[in-house]
């Protein structure tokens, strides 16, 4: 399975790799294959959950391209797969420019081969703990023009950052830079009541926490609201990722119980 090659095999497991598994991708290797495969035993909605999430990134994109964001700086990117966000925004708008961000070396390799001659858009290793590396980093610098909107985008990421502490000042830093018209978009996993599954949600951490560098943490409604603060929430506000301005296109699950994706979204603008 995948382009695992005999060092692959000493690889440990990456969330960027075992979130490209779950989406059917080929860059994974041994590790994440038997990480994704021992989460899906006790939480099988992890595949669900992760094709769901990537339609809310795109229509937030989409939404974005239409509102006239022309910069998208999107942190905790993974692999590319099918829509990523420089083929919707430069689908639009062919300049548009775009800087994929990601702590696994693997996804931002994969991004750099499959920007390559694409002169509006690039990917850097950098983690979303340190913002400033992320903001001050000469290719973000060389593509992103802080004086003008920005579209920030933090989808399926800020449970990496368990730390309370860590996650609201770096998103803090990260918008600080960001100039009046700008936009953050967030999904985060929630232990909202009604998502709340503590049997899946207890082994999906277990996993994360034993297998891979980056434990999994997850957020009260109101804890992914704060991310928000000073943000005004596009319509429809907060809501289960499904419910997040859906369209005939999305993937069909979770459509009748959104709160099954046990995600939550929102699109908030800088005034
Ligand atoms: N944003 C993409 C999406 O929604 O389709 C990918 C989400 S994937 C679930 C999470 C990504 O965040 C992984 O690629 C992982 O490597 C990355 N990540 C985790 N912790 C990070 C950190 N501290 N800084 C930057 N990226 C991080």
């Amino acid at each position: 399975m995948g382009n695992a090659t005999p060092d692959a095999s000493r690889k440990p497991a990456t969330a960027a790799r075992i979130y490209d598994y779950f989406l059917g991708g080929v860059h994974n290797f041994p590790a994440d294959q038997e990480a994704a495969r021992a989460m899906l035993t006790s939480a099988p909605a992890m595949l669900p959950i992760a094709r769901v999430n990537r339609a809310f990134l795109r229509r937030a994109v989409s939404c974005l391209t239409e509102a006239g964001v022309r910069q998208f700086l999107d942190i905790g990117s993974g692999i590319p797969t099918a829509g990523n966000v420089h083929e919707i925004a430069q689908r639009a708008v062919p300049d548009a420019r775009v800087v994929y961000v990601d702590i696994d070396p693997v996804a931002v390799a994969e991004s750099l081969e499959l920007l390559e001659g694409n002169r509006w858009a690039t990917a850097i290793r950098a983690d979303l703990r340190t913002p400033r590396t992320i903001v001050d980093h000469p290719q973000v610098r060389k593509l992103i023009d802080f004086s003008q909107p920005v579209a920030l985008l933090l989808v399926g990421v800020l449970y990496f950052v368990p730390d309370d502490a860590e996650a609201y000042a770096a998103v803090a830093e990260l918008t600080g830079a960001c100039a009046p018209g700008s936009y953050l978009v967030v999904s985060h996993s929630t232990i909202d009541e009604k998502a709340y599954d503590p049997d899946a949600l207890r082994s999906t951490q277990d996993v994360y926490k034993r297998q891979t560098a980056t434990p999994l943490t997850v957020r009260t409604r109101d804890g992914i609201r704060r991310f928000f603060d000073g943000f005004e929430l596009l319509e429809p506000g907060l809501v289960w990722q499904p419910e997040w301005r859906p369209e005939p296109t999305d993937p069909e699950h979770f459509r009748d119980e959104p709160e099954r994706s046990r995600m939550l979204a929102a699109v908030g603008r800088l005034p």
